[in-house]
């Protein structure tokens, strides 16, 4: 069996997004490598086919529809785990440049292979992320930096709000319920620089809801942040 590439394209192109035939084909080899890999490391629990085309290409190629991302614009995919949302965006969008961050070093081997076989451009880095938010080449440098199924808001906004420059976005992927710990985040996200735009609620071709919150950058993170993550979870900003 392989990922329905015909209904890949119908899903897309039903939501605004056109993908050309080279991308269908990363799209299938994407597939295959994932489903090949999970035998051996454990990416992720959804390996059926369908599920990976709704529940991971799908979800993660709707990013695109909640934020508005230049040529060329600079993202980081923070807890990308097997690449998602990241590398479905960037064969979508293969002028944009990207950064993929996770902490654990066997998700950054899968991707390793995995961009060698779509010849895909993407950084990877094996690292985390409020690490990366100290350093000089990462701080304050992404037009959007995203994160999917990773932490709370009050948690990934420090993890993320730093790496994103000022006039660029952060965009948290999440299921459909996030009122509550989107409240409890609202002062970490002012703290860290950031505002609250949006929050896209939309609903995947499978019925699964799920929900999209946008947070411009306003101004610049007080240097005291990102704190190391022992901090971070123990005294969670409030
Ligand atoms: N984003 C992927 C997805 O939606 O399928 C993976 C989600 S997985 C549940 C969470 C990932 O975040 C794991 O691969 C974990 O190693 C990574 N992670 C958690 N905290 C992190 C941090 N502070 N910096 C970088 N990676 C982190």
């Amino acid at each position: 069996m392989a990922i329905d590439i015909g209904k890949l394209r119908e899903y897309a192109a039903a939501n605004g997004i056109v993908l050309e035939e080279e991308m269908l084909s990363a799209f299938e080899k994407y597939g295959e490598s994932l489903k090949e890999w999970n035998e051996k490391v454990n990416l992720t629990a959804i390996v059926d086919d369908e599920g990976i085309l709704v529940k991971h290409f799908i979800d993660s190629l709707l990013l695109l529809r909640a934020v508005d991302l230049p040529k060329g614009a600079k993202m980081a995919d923070v807890g990308t785990g097997a690449g998602f949302p990241g590398i479905p965006v960037k064969i979508a969008r293969p002028d944009i440049s990207l950064v993929l961050v996770d902490s654990l070093n066997k998700r950054l081997a899968f991707l390793e292979d995995l961009c060698r076989r779509l010849a895909l451009s993407a950084e990877r880095v094996h690292g985390r992320a409020e690490d990366l938010g100290r350093q000089p080449q990462y701080r304050e440098s992404f037009d959007l930096v995203t994160a999917r199924a990773v932490t709370n808001m009050r948690e990934l906004a420090e993890f993320c709000l730093p790496m994103v420059k000022k006039g660029g976005c952060f965009a948290a992927m999440k299921g459909f319920e996030v009122e509550e710990e989107l409240a409890q985040a609202k002062k970490a996200i002012a703290v860290l620089g950031g505002k609250v735009q949006e929050v896209r609620k939309y609903t995947l071709p499978d019925g699964g809801k799920r929900s999209v919150v946008v947070i411009k950058k306003i101004s610049q993170t007080p240097t005291k942040y990102p704190r190391p993550f022992a901090k971070i979870s123990k005294s969670p900003l409030k």
